[in-house]
């Protein structure tokens, strides 16, 4: 361990640590634009420049010096501050003024950095360079080369992580760009991570830019359902209707990516014809009555079957599992939805639950499906036709009518993974919160609720709260599958 001081303050740190890393740790922030963690350091930007043992004539860059034993670092000293606003002076000398149509303003760090650190004015007189605007990268990615400050992240993102060079920097000096490679467009399917890394708007995916002022958008933190990898996002939301996902980082899931699939999934969950009530027999009936119906038809569960998507929440099934099993059924089914997974994030597994789904029971159909007299769909999932052939009584509960809604009997409102709150299971067992972006509105309530209410009077008393699911279903996984909730 080295001991340091940095702005007055005694610390510790593991040996290699870099001064930026030291003191954000610490909760000293030092602005940067070139350096990410999940990429790398570079050391181009000059932003993080801190005083080293009172060394006002060479600044060091903190995210390339390693902390050494004893050292008094200064991050807001004068001599700190004074080359803060040159370097800022430096970059806004040709970068446009245009934060008023920027799909970056309001995430801006250069915006952000120019009012917290900048100078305030410009002694630049002459005309600012102009370059090419509106590049196409790719059929997702524009780029606006006025407005980039050569920071490389985009280019280092590629080469550092993706291990490719779809685009590098060309020309000199002033000149200086990001060019596309002599291969064309972009094919990278991981490749609108560079635009969340751009510091500035310099890179705009072309779904997302000029959809939505951020200000104005509502983020949840949550998990992504593409698949089972799990990825953390935030989902953002502007009056009901979700406009774009956006990786959060955890470095012991998906770092700071995610996959462009999931990414671009979001209006998949924008639904226009869901189930806003409990149908009985086709019929709009209250959901008191549907919920009595849906117990009528499984009576004492003999030849009936749940079928689960693995898209429900550990809350959600564990609510169905306590339902079934109150009714005598014990036939605890999960659905499968596959799709080409990758060496990086993606998973073959295209729904983000089925660890979770296992871990309380539920299996996959089997091969040797037994007659049955009943079927009960939970959630959105594909329906092996063996299961059909046979029965009396369908009831089908999912977000949208779908396929199987005209053949049920009892048909009940669902949520999408979008508007749940509860906690998925990822490929490795880990266990993540899940937390809704959007709001379905009236008619629609929680799924876990549903079956909860449906289990009768013990199941009500017990879990009055989501938290209370929460904590039956640590109790029902076991410590060791809950590795950690996010
Ligand atoms: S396009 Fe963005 S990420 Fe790439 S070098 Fe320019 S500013 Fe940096
Ligand atoms: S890898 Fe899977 S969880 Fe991650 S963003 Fe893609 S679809 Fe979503």
């Amino acid at each position: 361990m080295i001991t340091l001081t940095i702005n007055g303050k005694t610390v510790e740190v593991e040996d290699g640590t870099t001064i930026l890393q030291a003191a954000e740790a610490h909760g000293m922030k030092v602005p940067y634009y070139c350096y990410h963690p999940d990429i790398g350091i570079d050391g181009n930007c000059r932003m993080c420049l801190v005083e080293v043992n009172g060394n006002t004539d060479k600044l060091t860059i903190s995210c390339k010096q390693a902390c050494g034993e004893g050292m008094d670092v200064q991050t807001e000293s004068p001599a700190v501050k004074k080359a803060r606003k040159g370097v800022l002076e430096f970059y806004l000398i040709n970068h446009p003024l245009d934060c008023t149509i920027c799909d970056e303003a309001g995430q801006c760090p250069l915006q952000d950095y120019a009012y917290k650190h900048g100078p305030g004015d410009s002694r630049f007189v002459e005309e600012k360079r102009k370059g090419p605007k509106k590049v196409e990268f790719s059929d997702k990615v524009i780029f606006d080369s006025e407005r980039c400050i050569l920071c490389t992240r985009c280019t280092r993102y590629f080469e550092n992580v993706r291990d490719s060079r779809p685009i590098g920097v060309s020309d000199m000096g002033g000149k200086c760009t990001i060019t596309l490679g002599p291969n064309g467009p972009i094919e990278d399917p991981y490749q609108l991570n560079i635009i969340d890394i751009c510091p500035v708007g310099a890179l705009t995916s072309l779904d997302a830019r000029f959809n939505q002022r951020v200000w104005f958008m509502d983020f949840a933190k949550t998990i992504c359902p593409g698949c089972s990898k799990g990825c953390n996002i935030e989902a953002a939301a502007y009056q009901g209707q979700l406009k774009r996902f956006e990786p959060r980082r955890n470095p012991d899931v998906n770092k700071s990516w995610m996959c462009d699939d999931g990414r671009l999934s979001y209006d998949r969950y924008n639904l226009t014809d869901r189930v806003r009530s409990a149908h009985v027999a086709g019929e709009p009936a209250e959901l008191g009555v549907a919920l009595d119906k849906v117990n009528e038809l499984v009576g004492d569960g003999a030849g009936v079957a749940v079928l689960a998507s693995t898209k429900n929440t550990c809350e959600d099934l564990l609510a169905l599992r306590t339902w079934a099993q109150a009714h005598g059924v014990t036939q605890l089914w999960h659905g499968a939805e596959t799709w080409a997974g990758d060496d990086f994030l993606k998973q073959p597994d295209a729904t983000p639950n089925t660890a979770g789904a296992q871990g309380l029971g539920f299996e996959p159909v089997p091969d040797d499906v037994p007659a049955l007299r009943g079927l009960v769909v939970a959630g959105d999932v594909p329906v092996p036709p063996a299961l059909l052939g046979t029965i009396d009584f369908l009831v089908h509960q999912a977000p949208t009518a779908g396929e199987l809604g005209p053949a049920a009997m009892v048909l009940l409102p669902g949520r999408t993974p979008l508007e749940k709150r509860g906690t998925f299971v990822n490929h490795e067992g880990r266990r993540q919160q899940v937390r809704p972006a959007v709001d379905p509105g009236p008619g629609v309530p929680e799924d876990w609720t549903l079956w909860r209410d449906l289990a009768g009077e013990t199941a009500r008393a017990d879990w009055p709260s989501v938290r209370h699911v929460i904590g039956a279903v640590d109790r029902a996984l076991g410590a060791d599958k809950v590795a950690s909730a996010s």
